[in-house]
């Protein structure tokens, strides 16, 4: 669809155990779309997608029930609890056949859904991503603060190529969405994905809101789990770690050999040390570096099996001139 004429969006919002927010969330969306459908910015087409992730409450009973009434609403429900990430994709990977632009968001709205406005229009000035980030976090505890902000920055530690303090609200063209499907991997890090499919990107800046009811469903195990599949799925460097500290331990270990030599040679020693302490050196060092290069080659079939897409064509001027 070109960008003059007015798009469908879909808003897709995870669901796990929301019974207590789905009330308020809903109202507060209906008021929003509608708002977005009056000024033009959007088709009467567009809609909020609930994805119930096998919610032991009454959500699903609750989504189902909204679509009765509004039809502003719609959703879908996954077979069981599959996690934030898989409930999101499966959301995406079902909005995009409706909708040109999709908008995800949580579903306790901690980030402020004024900003879709702005997002909607950085997307008719051309960007096919736009990042919404979290200007302040002054709502936030210190801990979850503190926890989540050392997450971004120890993933980029790390090489993840993250948007600081960008969670999972974002708006994505269909476009982009199509392309994004060829990402095949399991392991699901959205947000550091979403970076290598490219295009023209934006961000947006906004404030992060309390959770108005209910509970957070992202305690610190599952945070801390999350950082590491963020790295694991990611980046290859863990391994280079190890093989540079073999690369110095070997180094050492030839240092120490000679040490191990001279104070022999100077008869400082007694029967057998030098025998036993170099082999131990060089024996580790030949260890770790080994270790660092097996690992190397772990890095090569791990990245082949992700079987990410090679490159993604932007435009094509033979398709443009049929
Ligand atoms: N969520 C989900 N599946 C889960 C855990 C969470 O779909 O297994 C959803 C949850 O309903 C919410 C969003 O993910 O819409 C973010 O969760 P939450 O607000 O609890 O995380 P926090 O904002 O505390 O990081
Ligand atoms: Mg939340």
């Amino acid at each position: 669809m070109s960008k003059n004429n007015i798009c469908t969006l879909y808003v897709v919002v995870p669901c796990y155990n929301e019974e207590e927010v789905l009330t308020e969330t809903t109202k507060r969306l209906k008021k929003k779309l509608e708002t977005l459908i009056k000024s033009k910015k959007i088709t009467e087409k567009s809609k909020v997608m609930y994805v119930n992730d096998g919610s032991k409450d009454k959500t699903w009973e609750m989504i189902c029930d909204i679509n009765q009434k509004e039809k502003l609403f719609t959703g879908i429900s996954l077979s069981r609890n599959k996690g934030h990430q898989n409930a999101l994709l499966a959301g995406l990977m079902t909005a995009k056949e409706y909708a040109d632009i999709v908008i995800s968001m949580d579903a306790d709205l901690q980030d402020d859904i004024d900003a879709m406005d702005e997002m909607i229009d950085k997307y008719y000035d051309g960007c096919e991503i736009v990042y919404g980030v979290r200007s302040s976090r002054k709502k936030d505890t210190f801990f979850k603060r503190f926890t989540a902000e050392s997450f971004y920055k120890f993933m980029s530690f790390m090489g993840v190529d993250v948007v600081f303090n960008h969670a999972d609200y974002r708006l994505t063209s269909k476009k982009v969405l199509n392309n994004f499907s060829e990402f095949t991997e399991v392991n699901l890090f959205l947000r550091g994905m979403f970076p290598l499919v490219g295009y023209k990107s934006d961000v947006v800046y906004y404030e992060r809101n309390e959770r108005f009811a209910g509970e957070s469903k992202y305690p610190l195990k599952k945070m801390l789990n999350f950082a590491w599949d963020g790295i694991t799925s990611f980046s290859v460097k863990p391994i280079r770690l190890v093989l540079n500290i073999g690369i110095i331990i070997f180094v050492l270990s030839l240092i120490m050999l000679i040490y191990c030599l001279v104070v022999k040679i100077l008869g400082k020693t007694v029967e057998g040390w030098t025998f036993i302490v170099g082999s131990i050196w060089l024996v580790s060092g030949i260890q770790m570096l080994s270790i660092g290069i097996i690992g190397e080659y772990i890095g090569k079939i791990y990245s082949e099996t992700k079987r990410r897409p090679r490159y993604i064509v932007s435009e094509n001027l033979e398709e443009k001139n049929k």
